[in-house]
């Protein structure tokens, strides 16, 4: 999901809907915007991307100086309007609205507690339950926000409007990105960078890992509500989900994505006529490995861009029809070549297998598939949506028997220490300050929960 705020600027709505329109990469089910006008709250939400959702009437019916605003993809909690945020609550006298990124790993056994001590839940996303919590707590809304993230496990970033404020927190581990940044005499926080560009906003700096930040009438307040622990940002980000024009924690995406094209160079070297990348994601890494090998890059694959992310269309179906609407081959250029296919990740091992039959049909003499990420055999428990573990291709088949599933010439997946050096990042943190869970089990938070749900919220 993405996530959108504005603080003291008077065009927060129309803002808004820019801002989400760079984010709607990040999930193009729902999308909502909710503003306050001297405390009165203005809200709208429906399914479908932000074009779709929102028009020029209800950009009119929101006036106000500070909103949240969110896109979706469901993974927790069913896709449906109920479930499209930001979620807006009654809250002591006035409102409070949530809007979520990531995914609250205890949330069932947070939701299942509430409920036997009577709270009635109105949607299926976990997101409701930070509400429950801070409406439970007798505490000031600060302090009472900061009780309630103590006690969520999972990667989560928040936006939190109230009648006179906005909050804005990333978990302990800093999972998932959360940026702050200024325009005019106002703030802005968003999911990625990208957002800051198409509003012309200026960067200021990334939310740190267990950071609230407060914004009310006397300007932004800096606390934390938990120590850092073990920085975790998501690979899954850098190698796949955020968009190639956006920075994290100051790491340009189409950089890293280079960085790791070159080192598959490295590591994996096949020579071939030519190098394409799978559109959008991999054509970063594409080029990448076309620099250091000499071997030029060309446009062998083309995205209709007016077909969603296959991969957040709910159902495995669906997910098969996608990618034939999505992706075609070009003749004229893979015809009679020996192809070096780029791609970020191979999940269930679908796309990979249609990839390149699509290119073997196209007329490719040989395929060899370059994968900028280690085998992808456990599921993601922070909001990145994966099947279950018995889907996931590389939880059961070794590199052989996938690289024959997929029906490529030659397979290679980009090693852990190779992944990690082309992104970069902290030099003194384990992983150099990633997560990498979904690579080697080795996840930064308890996971271990019962019916622990695995998606975004
Ligand atoms: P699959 O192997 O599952 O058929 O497709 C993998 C492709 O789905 C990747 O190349 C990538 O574009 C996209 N993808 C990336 N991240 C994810 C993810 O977290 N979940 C799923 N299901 N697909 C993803
Ligand atoms: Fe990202 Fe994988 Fe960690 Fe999930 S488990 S947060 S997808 S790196
Ligand atoms: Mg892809």
């Amino acid at each position: 999901c993405g996530v959108f705020g504005v603080f003291g600027h008077p065009d927060a709505a129309t803002l808004s809907y820019y801002g989400l329109h760079a984010l709607q990469h990040r999930g193009e089910e729902s999308a909502g915007i909710c503003t306050s006008d001297n405390g009165v709250f203005h809200y709208h939400r429906g399914m479908g991307l932000v074009k779709e959702v929102f028009d020029r009437d209800h950009m009119e019916s929101m006036p106000g100086d500070r909103s949240i605003g969110h896109v979706r993809y469901s993974t927790a909690g069913e896709s449906k309007l109920a479930n499209a945020q930001p979620l807006v609550f009654k809250y002591r006298g006035g409102d409070l609205a949530v809007a979520t990124n990531g995914n609250i790993v205890n949330a069932p056994q947070i939701r299942r507690d509430l409920e036997s001590k009577g709270s009635i839940f109105q949607t299926t996303s976990d997101t409701e339950v930070i509400a429950h919590l801070i409406a439970r707590s007798p505490k000031e809304l600060v302090e009472a926000v900061k009780d309630a993230f103590a006690q969520l496990v999972g990667g989560f970033a928040f936006l939190i409007m109230t009648n006179d404020r906005l909050l804005a927190a990333s978990d302990p581990h800093g999972l998932r990105p959360l940026v702050l940044g200024r325009l005019g005499e106002g703030y802005i926080l968003a999911s990625e960078t990208c957002a800051f560009e198409t509003i012309g906003a200026s960067y200021l700096r990334d939310v740190q890992p267990g950071e609230i930040l407060v914004l009310d009438k006397d300007g932004l307040h800096e606390e934390r509500y938990a120590p850092l622990e073990r920085r975790a940002v998501c690979a899954m980000e850098y190698i796949y989900f955020a968009r190639p024009d956006s920075d994290i924690n100051g790491i340009n995406l189409h950089a890293s994505r280079k960085r790791m094209g070159q080192q598959l160079a490295v590591e994996a070297f096949v020579d071939a006529d030519i190098v394409t990348g799978v559109p959008d994601s991999s054509i970063s890494a594409a080029i990448g490995y076309a620099e250091q090998t000499g071997i030029s890059y060309e446009l062998g694959l083309i995205k209709n861009k007016y077909t969603g992310r296959t991969f957040i269309q709910p159902s495995q179906e669906l997910r098969e029809k996608g990618v034939k609407m999505k992706l075609s081959a070009v003749r004229k250029v893979v015809e009679g070549k020996r192809v070096v296919m780029i791609d970020d990740s191979i999940v269930r091992g679908t796309t990979s297998r249609r990839i390149v039959n699509l290119l073997r049909e196209a007329g490719a003499l040989e395929v060899h598939v370059r994968i900028t990420s280690p085998p992808f055999a456990n599921p993601c428990f922070y909001g990145i949506d994966t099947p279950d573990r018995r889907d996931l291709i590389a939880s059961s088949k070794t590199i052989e028997e996938i690289r024959e599933a997929i029906n490529a010439d030659s397979l290679y997946f980009l090693s852990k220490p190779g992944l990690i050096e082309s992104i970069g990042g902290h030099e003194d943190a384990l992983n150099r300050g990633l997560c990498l869970g979904c690579f080697d089990n080795d996840y930064p938070t308890q996971v271990d929960f019962e019916d622990a749900k695995i998606g975004c919220g």
